[in-house]
């Protein structure tokens, strides 16, 4: 080791020394604890390599102790914080599932903090006195909603797919369309699902073009369901033909076949009201009489994670006896937070005015417009001086696989912060207490503004002042 090094690590605090420094220690109000302690040793370590590491005539002379221990705080105050945390999403991604996919509206949050607080009727029937069951909370409100004759809900709709699935076609065939073998964020593969379920895919059709007569010629005594999937994140276009749900239906009644589609997202609202594309809604594929309709729970529908199947008493009671829906149930949590989401589409203009997927969804761009306005002129006066902003076009999106990638018009803030690079500030607001995670377009760095909620704009703010704040000790 040569001498200079050698020094120089001689120079490095004791751990005792350190957590005694005044700027860490009340950082550990109470006293060190074990977990600082671990921290403290891995960082130090991790500076001793870095010194041996350097050649002899770049080492320094002197270890400036006060920028280690400001590196320390750092490391202590990001050990303390919860890794599964708060994030503004900038993206324009509204159903992000990187990002959590819904947030959710305030009567769910709620109820759901009531139940998970305290005991609740999970599986208690008051009027009876006893026993009750998990699923009943929901069911009527379920099919109250959408006319469906019964309702169950698992843990998300991968679950779904695959109860349904093993349940109704153990063993024996699923036609399903070649074009609606989708692969949906990466995990969920239909024929990994329907492999996994026992059911024996038999694909009908081309890609772009699958008639009814397709389905017809491929059922034998082997058959047990036509199946329909949502190709949610792609679409084909041009040269195409998809055969309708209620043909599917009537050809399969005729088979005496069950009949399921996988709705993806499953939307409740008509959204050709609020000028997007229109999408067959839950209802409309539940009152073409299909036995099982599957879909999220936090996708469109705005809730929590879960699975929803919709369908006839028949196929739904053969479901809730499948010994699988044990390891697929949902927890109070869910329950909870889904109830009061499904509460509010009792009356549409609520449902739209408090779920925020819907929200963002179904804001107007004029309301986006001022709302980047307002925020630039904020970030100008109370974000710090050095920032540089201007407002741009943007295309939002639904993401998550739930809408086709139809584009979203919205407007996004390009942000800069000289000297730093975008891809600096992008970092920076992805490191933050309160992280930002933004887009970086064509060496810009973006900030969508469709997809920020009311109280996001102070947390921007905060975090794009404390980022201008440490710009000069850099
Ligand atoms: C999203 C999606 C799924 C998976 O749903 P999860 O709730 O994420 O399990 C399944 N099928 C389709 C068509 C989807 O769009």
């Amino acid at each position: 080791m040569h001498p200079a090094a050698a020094a120089l690590l001689r120079q490095i605090p004791s751990v005792d020394e350190l957590l005694r420094h005044p700027q860490l220690a009340a950082l550990l109000e109470g006293g060190p604890r074990p977990w600082a302690v671990k921290a403290i040793r891995r960082h130090l370590a991790g500076k001793r390599q870095e010194i041996l590491a350097l050649p002899a005539e770049a080492l320094p002379t002197h270890l400036p102790v006060e920028a280690l221990v400001a590196e320390l705080a750092q490391v202590l105050a990001e050990a303390a914080r919860p890794s599964l945390r708060r994030v503004v999403n900038a993206t324009g991604v509204i159903i992000h599932t990187n990002l959590g996919r819904s947030p959710l509206a305030q009567p769910a949050l709620a109820q759901l903090e009531e139940t998970a607080a305290h005991y609740c009727t999970l599986e208690y029937d008051l009027a009876a006195g006893k026993r009750g069951s998990r699923q009943a909370h929901l069911e009527g409100l379920l099919t109250e909603l959408t006319s469906a004759e019964a309702a169950l809900i698992v843990n998300n709709n991968a679950a779904a797919v695959l109860l349904a699935l093993m349940t109704m076609a153990r063993g024996r065939e699923v036609v399903i369309s070649r074009g609606q073998l989708v692969e949906i964020g990466g995990s969920f593969r239909m024929p990994d699902v329907m492999a996994l379920s026992g059911a024996i895919l038999r694909e009908v059709g081309t890609t772009n073009k699958t008639y009814l007569r397709d389905y017809e010629s491929a059922i034998t005594s082997q058959t047990a369901m036509l199946l329909k999937v949502h190709p949610s994140n792609y679409r084909i276009t041009g040269f195409t033909h998809e055969t309708p749900l209620a043909d599917l239906v009537a050809l399969g009644r005729r088979y005496g076949l069950a009949i399921m589609e996988d709705l993806g997202s499953g939307c409740l609202l008509d959204l050709s009201r609020y000028g997007l594309e229109r999408e067959p809604t839950v209802q409309e594929a539940v009152a073409t009489g299909a036995d099982l309709v599957t879909f999220s729970g936090d996708k469109l529908l705005g809730g929590p994670q879960a699975g929803l199947i919709l369908g006839k008493q028949e196929a739904v009671k053969l479901l809730k006896g499948n010994p699988l829906l044990r390891a697929l149930r949902p927890d109070k949590m869910t329950l909870a937070g889904l109830e009061a989401t499904l509460r509010l589409y009792q009356a549409e203009p609520q449902a739209v005015a408090h779920i925020p997927t819907l929200r963002l969804l179904t804001k107007p761009l004029s309301e986006v417009r001022r709302d980047a306005r307002r925020l630039a002129r904020l970030i100008k006066r109370r974000g710090g001086a050095r920032y540089q902003v201007e407002i741009k076009p943007s295309l939002a999106r639904l993401g998550g696989g739930a809408l086709p990638e139809a584009p979203i018009p919205s407007c996004a803030l390009a942000l800069s912060l000289p000297p730093l690079s975008p891809h600096q500030l992008e970092l920076r607001l992805r490191r933050a207490k309160i992280p930002v995670i933004a887009r970086l377009e064509h060496e810009q760095l973006l900030l969508d503004v469709r997809t920020l909620l009311p109280q996001d704009f102070p947390a921007l703010l905060t975090t794009l002042t404390e980022i201008e704040g440490t710009l000069l000790k850099y």
